[in-house]
């Protein structure tokens, strides 16, 4: 980005469009605070999500107006990315993993796959809005997007802290990543007047499952799940007044988390479906290992249902479909195998999805 700052006549032009596009989307946002709610899953085409603070004006911000709206009442589910690897599709092919979970306005983000940032904006989420992320575990469609979605919010104008959640090992990519940006962040600090955002980041290793983090509106656990050869993952459970959602990150056929999942409302549960595994596996170089691989960590949809059943969960939503990417698996095919188990509401997740959540 440019940097004016030297230059006095263009920052007060700059400020008065800040001002202009300021009165245009609290325009936008009361409108569309008005507007009714939509009950079923529909996708995301609503109001932008408001900033956790109030952000003082970055330079050069072209986030400022959507950081600006009020902040939405109550908990929010949607689906940023529902395909499971780290494959990169065409445009308009689905998304890796990312699940966005807003409470009172503040973003949540569990997994950071490659789009999590522009499945952001798609959602209508101002990226300096970021506040919490939580990695499941450290394959790449869970994280490779980590350092350069706190980087692009740094980019569009965040100043205040970003806390950052997953297992061990997690702390040090993002002391890696700031120190592969540590050219470029300096450089902006000085040229643009930004703050460090070395300062900003706070990132924690998550040793143990258990309690992760709890404010006045959310509380957030974690449970170990079996991924092999992946030691540590987690799948996370987020309690608001509104809903109790879990999220099960990657995982094979694992009993102990329906007892995580117990009575939640929601349940976002990864699938694997076999016959569409069996069509991607003659695309690779190594279908042995591959194969062997994503059956010893990964879960079919009549497992799926096993779980969501013995959990006893209001919605079960499907993401992290594998394979993602391929139209010949309809829906109905995804859910045939999770309804001879799971009775309740069956959701087969779309990237920019909002899930409507059930009473709580
Ligand atoms: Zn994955
Ligand atoms: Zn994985």
């Amino acid at each position: 980005m440019a940097c004016s700052s030297r230059l006095v006549p263009r920052q007060v032009d700059r400020r008065r469009w800040k001002f202009s596009a300021l009165g245009l989307a609290l325009s936008l946002g009361l409108a569309s605070c008005r507007a009714e709610r939509d009950n079923s899953e529909r996708a995301v085409s609503g109001p932008a999500s408001a900033a956790a603070t109030k952000l003082p004006s970055p330079p050069g911000s072209a986030a400022v107006a959507a950081s600006a709206v009020p902040h939405t009442a109550g908990t929010r589910l949607i689906l940023l990315g529902t395909k499971g690897g780290p494959r990169v599709g065409p445009p308009g092919t689905p998304t890796s993993t990312s699940t966005l979970i807003l409470v009172n306005g503040v973003p949540y983000i569990i997994d950071c796959g490659y789009g999590t940032s522009s499945q952001l904006v798609g959602a209508k989420v101002a990226l300096n809005t970021v506040r919490h992320v939580f990695v499941t575990h450290h394959h790449s469609d869970h994280m490779i997007e980590l350092g350069p979605l706190v980087y692009n919010g740094w980019a569009t104008g965040l100043r205040t802290q970003v806390d950052v959640y997953g297992p061990p090992g997690t702390a040090k990519m993002i002391t890696d990543f700031l120190a592969y940006m540590q050219l470029d962040i300096q450089t902006r600090m000085a040229d643009e007047g930004r703050p460090d955002l070395r300062k900003l980041v706070v990132s924690r290793d998550l040793a143990e499952p258990g309690m992760v983090f709890q404010n006045p509106d959310v509380k957030v656990t974690a449970a170990r799940v079996p991924h092999p050869p992946i030691e540590q993952a987690y799948a996370y459970r987020f309690e608001t007044k509104d809903a109790s959602i879990v999220i099960s990150g990657d995982t094979t056929y694992a009993p102990k988390l329906a007892e995580f999942a117990k009575d939640a409302d929601v349940l976002v549960h990864e699938v694997m479906h076999l016959g569409g595994i069996e069509k991607l596996l003659k695309r690779v170089p190594n279908p042995a290992a591959l194969r062997e691989h994503l059956i010893a960590s990964h879960t079919v949809p009549e497992d799926v249902g096993k779980i969501a059943a013995a959990a006893r969960v209001k919605t079960l939503v499907l993401s992290h479909l594998v394979p993602g990417d391929d139209p010949s698996i309809t829906d109905d095919m995804w859910t045939q195998g999770v309804a001879k188990h799971f009775t309740g509401r069956i959701i087969v997740g779309k990237d920019l999805m909002e899930v409507s959540l059930p009473p709580h």
